[in-house]
């Protein structure tokens, strides 16, 4: 038998970590939200606030439904606020190196039977199980962007988790109301090693000059049918994360076609991380989004 769940702590507030703490709030969990300062989990609770009153006026949800959620999401500012969670879900930004000194700091605040799972995109969930003093209760849950729309979340077993951790995940993302498939442990999973690699076609199409970022985005909505143009998505995604898995799946595949287009790497050295930069292959400082080439 696994865990029951009943609070979940979130490392990372950004795009995603306050993503799950909405969803996990409003499906009745109690949420521990931490990241590096106040002022990021001020920031992450705000947009929740802010994405639940757009559900309140689209009668997604009601606004006491708002109110009871928001009261379950209390800020950690240190990983013994952590101390008391069932289970903690890491969605900090996409680098090995911060995640695995994430996990070696928070293990000691943990109850010895409390699970830990990433929402990393790419990275390695045996390698980051192997950061922790508990693989076997350690889990690759992968949400997508945005998670409270999303239906889908991929589940990653590495090569030590046990079945009650994979169980107690699945019921618990059951309960969130989504739909699982499982993905075996290789490097971007599912979602990512198909998507990502077409965004960073769509890069080199741009960098070789078949087209503008409007040419490109309208001809994979019109002719593709796609409700969203691969430079919008990266946009949206985030080009750090649209790199750093490029990287994962050229290293972690050795093969040369994962090769990730020097544009890219050229917009994430200039800061353009796309929308939460506001300003990617499209510049969103103004009304309107605007291509930037
Ligand atoms: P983001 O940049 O919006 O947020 C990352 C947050 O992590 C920031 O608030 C940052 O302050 C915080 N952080 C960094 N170091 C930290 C530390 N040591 N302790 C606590 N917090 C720390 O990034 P994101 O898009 O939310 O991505 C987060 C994770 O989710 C990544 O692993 C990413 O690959 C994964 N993911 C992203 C998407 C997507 O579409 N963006 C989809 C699925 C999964």
């Amino acid at each position: 038998m696994g865990i029951e769940i009943k609070t979940v702590g979130v490392i990372g507030a950004g795009q995603m970590g306050n993503g799950i703490a909405h969803v996990c709030s409003l499906a009745g969990f109690a949420v521990r939200l931490h990241d590096i300062s106040e002022e990021r989990i001020k920031a992450g609770l705000a947009t929740i606030n802010g994405n639940m009153a757009r559900q309140v006026s689209k009668e997604a949800i009601t606004d006491a439904e708002r109110q009871a959620a928001l009261a379950q999401i209390v800020p950690a500012l240190t990983y013994d606020d952590l101390g008391g969670c069932d289970l903690v879900i890491e969605a900090a930004t996409e680098n090995e190196e911060v995640k695995r000194k994430i996990f070696t700091n928070l293990c000691p605040s943990l109850r010895p039977d409390a699970m830990i799972a990433t929402n990393t995109s790419s990275i390695s969930i045996t390698r980051l199980a192997a950061a922790t003093d508990r693989p076997e209760r350690f889990i690759g849950i992968h949400f997508m962007n945005p998670v409270p729309v999303m239906q889908l979340v991929e589940l990653i077993r590495g090569i030590a988790t046990e079945d009650p951790t994979y169980e107690s995940a699945k019921e618990f993302i059951g309960k969130l109301g989504k739909t699982v498939t499982v993905s075996e442990d290789f490097p971007a999973f599912i979602v990512n090693r198909i998507l990502l690699p077409m965004i960073n076609e769509a890069i080199y199409t741009l960098y070789e000059g078949v087209g503008s970022v409007d040419a490109i985005d309208t001809a994979m909505r019109l002719g593709a049918n796609h409700p969203m143009g691969p430079l919008q998505l990266a946009d949206f995604i985030g080009l750090d994360t649209c790199l750093s898995v490029m990287q994962v799946l050229h290293e972690g595949l050795a093969d040369s076609k994962y090769r990730p287009c020097p544009l890219l790497v050229k917009y994430v050295e200039a800061g353009w991380l796309g929308r939460k930069a506001k300003r990617g292959f499209y510049d969103y400082r103004g009304e309107k989004p605007v291509p930037t080439r």
